[in-house]
Order: C-alpha cells, then sequence, then structure tokens
C-alpha cells in the first residue's frame, strides 16, 4: 500500500496531474475538492444558509456521498444523483469556501478521507496498492505519514492562465479577469483553514509554472521514485 498525498493551490494543475500520476503506477484516485464541492452542493439543495454552521455541519453529516476513486473516471454520487459537472459550476465555485471553512465540517470530510484511504489499504478499487490523494491539506493533515507528499505550486499567472482556459475555453484578458476571483479570492480564503503555499516538512515543492502537462506529471513521478515506494 502506498499514499500519495498532492496540495496546491487553484489552478496549480493538482487534480489532472494527480490523476495521471494515479492511473500511470495503478493507484486510485482521491479528489478531496471534489468532496467540498459537493458538500457545497448539499447544502444548497437542501436549503440550508450557508452562514449558519451548525446547520451546514450537522447538514454535511448527514450528507449521502460516494466518491467514485477510478483514476480514468472517478464518479461522484450525491444521494444517488451524479453531480460531477453540477459541482464544478461557478456557483458553487464562489462560495464553496464558505463550506470548507467550517471546522466541524473539515472535521467530518477529513474522517471519510482517510477511511477512503485506509480502504485501499485493504483492497479497493487498487486493490491494495494504494492512492493519490490531493487537496489542500493532504499533506498536513490528512495523510502526514503518507510516503510521497507533494506541493504542486504555480506562478498567479499560470494559475489564471490554466483556469481561464478551462473554464472560458480562451485565455485572453477579459476571461482572465473573469477567473480572478475563483482563483485568488478563494485561494486567500481556502488559506485561513489550511497551508498549501509553502511546503511543510519533508514535503517536496514541484513548480509546474514552465513545464507543460507531461513534464509537470514526470517531476511528481520523480518525487515519488525518489521516495522508494
Ligand atoms: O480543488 P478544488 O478547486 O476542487 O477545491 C474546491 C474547494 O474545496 C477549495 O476551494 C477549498 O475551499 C476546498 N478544499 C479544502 N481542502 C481540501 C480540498 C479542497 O478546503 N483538501
Amino acid at each position: 500500500m502506498v499514499t500519495i498525498a498532492v496540495d496546491g493551490p487553484s489552478g496549480s494543475g493538482k487534480s489532472s496531474v494527480s490523476k495521471a500520476v494515479a492511473a500511470r503506477l495503478g493507484l486510485a484516485y482521491l479528489d478531496t475538492g471534489a468532496m467540498y464541492r459537493a458538500a457545497t452542493l448539499w447544502c444548497v439543495r437542501s436549503g440550508v444558509a450557508l452562514d449558519d454552521t451548525g446547520a451546514v455541519a450537522a447538514a454535511v453529516r448527514d450528507m449521502p456521498l460516494a466518491m467514485g476513486v477510478d483514476p480514468a473516471a472517478p464518479g461522484i454520487l450525491l444521494d444517488g444523483d451524479d453531480v460531477a459537472t453540477a459541482i464544478r459550476t461557478t456557483d458553487v465555485t464562489a462560495v464553496v469556501s464558505k463550506v470548507a471553512t467550517n471546522l466541524e465540517v473539515r472535521d467530518e470530510l477529513r474522517r471519510r478521507q482517510r477511511a477512503i484511504i485506509a480502504d485501499e489499504a485493504d483492497g479497493g478499487f487498487s486493490a491494495g496498492r494504494g492512492i493519490v490523494a490531493e487537496g489542500r491539506d493532504i499533506t498536513t493533515v490528512v495523510a502526514p505519514d503518507a510516503d510521497a507528499r507533494v506541493l504542486l505550486v504555480a506562478s498567479e499567472e499560470a494559475r489564471l492562465r490554466r483556469r481561464s482556459l478551462e473554464v472560458h475555453g480562451v485565455a485572453d484578458a477579459t476571461s482572465v479577469e473573469a477567473t480572478r476571483d475563483q482563483v485568488l479570492r478563494r485561494d486567500r480564503d481556502d488559506a485561513t483553514v489550511s497551508t498549501f503555499h509553502v511546503a511543510a516538512d519533508g514535503v517536496v515543492t514541484v513548480d509546474s509554472s514552465d513545464l507543460d502537462f507531461e513534464q509537470t506529471v514526470e517531476a511528481v513521478l520523480t518525487v515519488v521514485e525518489r521516495a522508494a515506494v
């Protein structure tokens, strides 16, 4: 069983890179950001006011969420409903930090994340080979004892350009401007509860600003190899 933890800010490319690393190594893949997004959608659909921290925490504790961990098709079912697209709308992205900065929500989701990671040691999708888990607090809080820990960073400019291409299909000045809130303000809010701009002790930083996708995947695989897992 190998556990690989990847953290990074918005637009660092950690989801696509982590998925590719998991696929190459025959590991499961856990997108913890998707869990915070699903929690947000669950509260919105349940009519819970996101500022009501107690009600949000209670709703999330009852949330019927099933996370798929196949890196080729990581489905996500909320109360039996496939929400892979719904959790990535701008509406959810704009408010997810409100739910993710709720400390009781973090406790609950971290508990579920650790259970999913532990499942892969006993069998699971990877037949006991292990998992790549990515987010904001995996290297520091969820799996600080992971075999390999990577902080994936990129310049502000690179992150804005990538997110703009992802959301708008182009990276002209207007589109980049429109993604500022989704990237920079969200990172500021998220950074109040997690440390993902500076690597913690034992965590290796990979800067993807000047790397293409394949080079970034290779850089992360090198960290994993050096960790001799
Ligand atoms: O990675 P992604 O952009 O999908 O994450 C969505 C949100 O989930 C982040 O903006 C952050 O608020 C929250 N998150 C978190 N801790 C994690 C992963 C994501 O707080 N481990």
